[in-house]
């Protein structure tokens, strides 16, 4: 739920590069050379669709993921994975660099689970096995940590509205500006810290798609138990803190103004999990 700003390479770029490091396979080069208006149409289609939150109205080239249909003209589907794999991966191809800087525009920083993880490689976000046509576009390829690559979970994809996790480079703001992420804060027994417990709140006035959206992309990446996981690890040093000024006699006004507020206000981005956990915290 991060958004990440455009890929900084066109797809034209993107295609121009593949197709300059295609060597000793004049017969694939000059497929890729006549497919290029056909691929940069469906570049066109993606967007479209991609910014209502339609991409699952974009049928997959094949449901049989070991089937090699042609997808444009002769250009079949294991060509077009093929391009990726050896003509846009490896970093001594020219379309190397356009990897690289899609990997780093990250920052390190995974979008699907909001940068609790480090992204690894690329994941196509509309699996290229299903979705050969967008194998090398870059608003389909989104950096994403070990926990959240979807490559790995068997090349599943929504074919209906509600089932789409949030894209990061097209959805709509509303998922990147508005907070739908919670937590609850739950008093441990004796010494014991307590715990966290993240949820999925939408704003009301969003429509039931988005709201199940939200909910399928929070459950899909098991956001709750890593974010639980995570606030645990800063909850020691934070009721320290707290323990701190009320030994020194500030009231829980001044301490949520000069301890925890600050938290809330300089959170990344909206829905980040340390935003919603020190929301929980504010005493009362
Ligand atoms: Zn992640």
């Amino acid at each position: 739920m991060m958004r990440l700003s455009e890929p900084e390479y066109s797809y034209e770029q993107t295609l121009d590069e593949c197709i300059a490091g295609i060597t000793g396979n004049a017969a694939l080069r000059q497929k890729m050379i006549s497919s290029k208006p056909e691929l940069m149409t469906l570049e066109a289609q993606y967007l479209g669709v991609g910014c209502t939150g339609d991409l699952h109205t974009i049928p997959c080239i094949n449901i049989d993921v070991n089937a090699d249909p042609a997808v444009i003209n002769e250009l079949k589907k294991y060509e077009l994975i093929k391009v990726y794999d050896q003509y846009f991966v490896p970093e001594q191809k020219p379309a190397g660099k356009i990897y690289d800087a899609l990997l780093n525009a990250a920052e390190e920083k995974c979008p699907f689970c909001g940068g609790i993880g480090t992204p690894q490689n690329l994941d196509h976000f509309l699996p290229k096995a299903h979705f050969p046509q967008f194998s090398v576009l870059p608003h389909n390829l989104v950096p994403a940590c070990r926990d959240c690559n979807m490559d790995g979970k068997a090349d599943a994809f929504a074919t209906n509205a509600e089932d789409q996790i949030i894209q990061p480079y097209v959805d709509n703001g509303r998922f990147f500006l508005e907070q739908w992420i919670f937590a609850t804060y739950h008093l441990g027994n004796d010494d014991e810290p307590g715990e966290f417990e993240y949820f999925v709140t939408p704003p009301e006035g969003w429509c039931e798609i988005d709201k199940h959206r939200v909910n399928k992309h929070f459950a899909d990446f098991n956001l709750a138990r890593r974010y639980t996981t995570k606030a645990a690890e800063f909850l020691g040093t934070v009721l320290q803190q707290i323990n701190s000024l009320h030994q020194i006699g500030l009231d829980n006004e001044t301490i949520n103004t000069v301890l925890l507020q600050p938290w809330i206000d300089t959170a990344p981005f909206v829905n980040h999990w340390q935003k919603s956990m020190f929301q929980a915290l504010l005493l009362v």
